[in-house]
């Protein structure tokens, strides 16, 4: 009954939103999981919650003009999808890629209503970007294009209303030149409206390692319920961004042997061991190509064109960018006996492949609390802004590791109680449903 009633939400949403396969995907892997939430709360339904969180609060598009250095105007598509704020104003980060389209921005803001109801830091959801590929852009460029971001985006987020941060294609260069402008426009300090700042102008120590820190710290729990630890696993990991380098930083600190790393145009295999400075150079002083670390590091190699999902691993971390873990990758990771697959980017993992780790009794952690270190910091830094104070490193990373091992323990609880146990996907499903969906019973009809 449920699940007809289910079945028919998912077909009249994918109907309103076509042409969005990962807004589709995202959303059926959601409802798919929520049968036994909805059978014992029918208000739910009654409600029509699930419809309403289905939809966004608003989406913004908008046209950005911008300048290249040889003076021609060059011309991008900036977006803005206010999710929900239930529990708190939008939160999320903005992405700059070729990719980026209405759908992508969709699925994105969807997951992270959940992700930041995982992180209880009081956070609704929203996510942003733009189609502009700050690859191959001088700084000037980049500026510029920010400047012409922002000065749409202004009159949409606020401390109070909806706070960007930081994704693929956008750092701390780019959270800079956007809190730059965003204060030129208002004649306001507002720390609160941007996070990911610069430590000296309002940002947190640690946010920049959050993701990834938060990723290694969910991944040692989901093995200590395993009785296991990270001592001597070996570990491939996907991209070489924010994510990625931080998760091989906190990895190799954990006594795991990273062998793998990646970018777009292909993987680097060291079996050795990733050479973290080396790897930090390469992609974050010089942006230069990951094929670049295997010129310059011996015994290692560069697989053009190649994910490192064949290169034999205990544990592995998909930190790039979505479905970049396929069915046939996930049959590669088991019969190399891979024992955890742990999401640092969002939504890496395709369906198929998370059915096939499933049936292959392989412990998944899913993106929406594996990899919410990241926005959980994002609230920390805003509770920093808010009191006018600056934490240090080991304090924000303190809490860090507290909130992860909540999120860990809060889907494992919750699988057990709907009878999954080790199911952390479902855990996490329901979970962060559950309390977005409470908050909006207790709002009424908005
Ligand atoms: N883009 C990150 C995410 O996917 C961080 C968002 C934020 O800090 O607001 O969760």
């Amino acid at each position: 009954m449920v699940d007809d009633l289910l079945g028919n939400i998912l077909e009249r949403v994918v109907a309103r939103n076509p042409g969005e396969p990962e807004f589709h995907q995202a959303i059926t892997e959601v409802l798919h999981t929520l049968q036994p939430l909805l059978e014992r709360r029918p208000e739910y339904l009654d409600q029509r919650i699930v419809e309403r969180v289905c939809e966004p609060d608003r989406q913004v598009l908008f046209r950005v003009v911008w300048q290249d250095d040889a003076g021609r105007v060059q011309v991008n598509r900036g977006l803005r999808v206010q999710f929900n704020s239930a529990l708190g104003p939008y939160k999320g980060g903005l992405r700059f890629h070729p990719s980026v389209n209405l759908g992508i921005i969709k699925f994105l803001g969807f997951e992270q209503t959940f992700k930041n109801a995982l992180t209880g830091l009081g956070m609704g959801g929203g996510k942003g970007g733009s189609d502009f590929d700050p690859k191959g852009r001088s700084d000037a460029e980049v500026m510029r294009f920010c400047q012409a971001f922002m000065t749409e985006l202004v009159r949409h987020i606020g401390p109070h209303t909806d706070v960007p941060a930081g994704d693929i294609g956008v750092g701390g260069r780019e959270i800079g030149y956007l809190f730059g402008q965003y204060k030129r426009l208002t004649n306001a300090y507002d720390s609160g409206v941007l996070t990911g700042k610069g430590v000296g102008w309002g940002g947190a120590l640690g946010r920049t390692e959050a993701t990834g820190f938060g990723a290694v710290f969910f991944l040692s729990h989901l093995l200590a319920s395993r009785k296991r630890t990270l001592d001597g696993l070996t570990a491939t990991v996907s991209g070489s961004g924010n994510v990625a380098t931080y998760a091989v930083a906190k990895l190799e600190e954990l006594g795991a042997r990273v062998v793998a790393v990646s970018d777009s145009s292909g993987s680097v295999h060291d079996p050795a061991g990733i050479d973290l400075a080396l790897l930090r150079q390469v992609k974050e002083v010089e942006r230069a190509r990951i094929s670049e670390y295997a010129a310059r590091r011996s015994g290692s190699t560069f697989l053009r064109g190649a994910r490192p999902w064949a290169i034999p691993c205990d544990v592995a971390l998909p930190c790039a960018t979505q479905n970049e873990l396929d069915e046939s990758d996930a049959r590669s990771l088991i019969a190399n006996g891979c024992i955890a697959v742990v999401e640092g980017a969002n939504m890496p993992s395709t369906a198929g492949a998370i059915e096939l780790l499933r049936q292959a009794g392989v412990a998944f952690g899913p993106a929406k609390a594996a990899n919410a270190g990241g926005v959980a910091t994002s609230g920390l830094e805003m509770q920093q802004n808010a009191s006018r104070q600056q934490w240090t490193f080991d304090q924000t990373v303190g809490r860090l590791a507290e909130i992860m091992q909540r999120i860990h323990d809060t889907c494992e609880t919750t699988a057990d109680e709907f009878g999954r146990p080790g199911d952390l996907l479902l855990g996490a499903n329901i979970a962060g449903f559950r309390q977005v969906a409470d908050a909006m019973l207790a709002h009424g009809v908005v």
